[in-house]
């Protein structure tokens, strides 16, 4: 643990605060500062702050660099599982307390605060009958969903969350207060789209919102394990021919009532039931024993993994990836490997392995380059979750993620060889985690663009923590 931070210096950032809230260690609330989303993205922190203010984030961030406090993380919504927004022993702007949502009706916009999560971004929009590209669980926060490209159940009809991002509001690392959109400090801008948390701290975003029409056809499909490879056929037809309305996530996981192995399917589809129906048809032909697919607001949608993704526990997502169509025999040992894993591990049994089948065709309009992103590709994305409570696993479960993460690596590059030329294909960084030993790449293509721009708005790596960009 990191040497305290000296009382006197704690002192002079108390008497320039304004009106944000201040946690030190050993005060009351100060425990309940430092809970994220995973156990194991919790670090004790020299001191926490959680401003209202813009003024109150600039002081904060000057202060830390004045008496040479090192580790300074920004919290969003708290989800990282390997403490990005989190400080060993020293600063956290911690920005909870600014989660405003505001819609401008006449242009369609949607304005977040830094702080907001996508449940209050939905339940806003929704009430206005709009809807932002977000996540799929609504309690992550916008901010590093955003910041590392982000994209849900709209992304085949509008893109990434990033392709509809139309400004931001950041405080940079000398305090400065600046907009970055097309128009202004447009080289921001480009940063902030795909490699943001290395910038500043985002105090507001504003987002293009479209009509949403409620309600939409959406649900659950549970199959036992032996329809493992009709689920995969049948998935594998949609990314075929894609519909930019429809969307679907495959999860191997353990019943939540305790039965046994399920293989879980949650469907969107933003229109009619009948359209539904039939885009969903070849999985409903494969009798599911549940099926919960129904009209629903688009904001329940984003709520349906809610009780499988609670906070608490020891956590890890691992980023995997895959280039389509997905292969059922490698599916399928990716399964049993998984299942026997749990069962010889019952401490792991809240975990699952969970495969998107997102139409990628609107996300790929946008060249490489035009943002920081550069996993734009047509590759899908997956997530090794892992979730236990006995914190002296922690290595030995992350070494294991890690093995099944080199599976599912060798299983792309086996299909990407001849098009990649040796390159590894670049990573969402939203998934992956930093020091990530399996897939270190992340920038690809931008690298070069960032590091000059690193080099301009944060000489001296003050936004570190989350796969910095080294300087040249
Ligand atoms: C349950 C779950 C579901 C997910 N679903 C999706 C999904 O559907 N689509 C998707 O694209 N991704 C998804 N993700 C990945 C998600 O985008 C990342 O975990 C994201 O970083 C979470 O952001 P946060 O603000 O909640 O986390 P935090 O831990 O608060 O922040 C993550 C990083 O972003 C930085 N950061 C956060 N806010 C700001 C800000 N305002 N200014 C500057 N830096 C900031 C932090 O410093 C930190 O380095 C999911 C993750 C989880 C855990």
């Amino acid at each position: 643990m990191a040497p305290p931070i000296d009382a006197a210096a704690l002192q002079a950032l108390r008497s320039r605060l304004t009106t944000a809230t201040v946690y030190e260690p050993g005060f009351d609330g100060y425990a309940d500062s430092l809970i994220r989303w995973s156990d194991t993205g919790m670090k004790y922190a020299g001191v926490v702050v959680q401003p209202i203010e813009v003024a109150d984030i600039q002081t904060a961030l000057l202060w830390a660099q004045e008496f040479g406090v090192a580790d300074i993380a920004t919290k969003g919504g708290g989800h990282s599982t390997a403490g990005t927004s989190s400080s060993d022993g020293g600063l956290v702007i911690d920005l909870s307390r600014m989660k405003e949502v505001t819609v401008d009706t006449n242009k369609k916009t949607i304005t977040a605060q830094g702080g907001a999560t996508w449940k209050d971004v939905d339940e806003t929009g929704a009430a206005h009958g709009l809807a932002a590209v977000g996540g799929t669980v609504n309690h992550t926060g916008v901010g590093g969903l955003t910041l590392g490209g982000g994209y849900g159940w709209l992304s085949g009809q509008y893109g990434l969350t990033i392709d509809n991002l139309l400004s931001a509001q950041v405080v940079l690392a000398d305090g400065t207060l600046v907009t970055a959109s097309t128009t202004e400090n447009p080289d921001l801008f480009w940063g902030l789209r795909g490699a943001g948390y290395n910038f500043g701290v985002v105090v507001n975003f504003t987002y293009q919102g479209y009509d949403q029409a409620d309600p939409v056809y959406a649900g659950i499909l549970g199959f036992m394990p032996d329809k493992l490879e009709g689920v995969m056929d049948q998935l594998n037809v949609t990314l075929a021919s894609p519909d930019a309305r429809s969307g679907a996530m495959c999860i191997f996981s353990q019943a939540p009532d305790g039965s046994g192995p399920i293989i879980v399917v949650i469907c969107f589809h933003n229109g009619p039931r009948e359209n539904g129906q039939k885009q969903f048809s070849g999985l409903l032909a494969l009798e599911p024993i549940l099926d919960t697919l129904d009209m629903v607001p688009y904001s329940v949608v984003n709520t349906l993994q809610n009780p499988q993704a609670t906070y608490g526990d020891r956590k890890l997502f691992k980023g995997i990836f895959y280039q389509p169509p997905l292969d059922p025999k490698f599916a399928r040992m990716i399964f049993n490997d998984f299942m026997a894993k749990i069962n010889a591990e019952p401490d792991l049994t809240p975990s699952a392995i969970i495969l998107e089948f997102t139409d990628m065709r609107k996300i790929c309009e946008v060249p490489l380059t035009e943002t920081a992103l550069a996993s734009r590709n047509f590759t899908q994305n997956g997530i090794i979750f892992l979730r236990w409570t006995d914190a002296s696993r922690d290595l030995e479960h992350r070494a294991w993620a890690r093995e099944i993460q080199a599976k599912w690596k060798a299983e792309l590059d086996t299909r990407t060889a001849d098009q990649e030329a040796g390159d590894d294909v670049p990573q969402y960084i939203n998934y992956a985690e930093p020091g990530d030993s399996v897939v270190s790449n992340i920038y690809g293509v931008n690298l070069a663009r960032l590091q000059g721009l690193k080099a301009k708005y944060d000489p001296n790596n003050v936004f570190n923590k989350m796969h910095p960009i080294l300087l040249k």
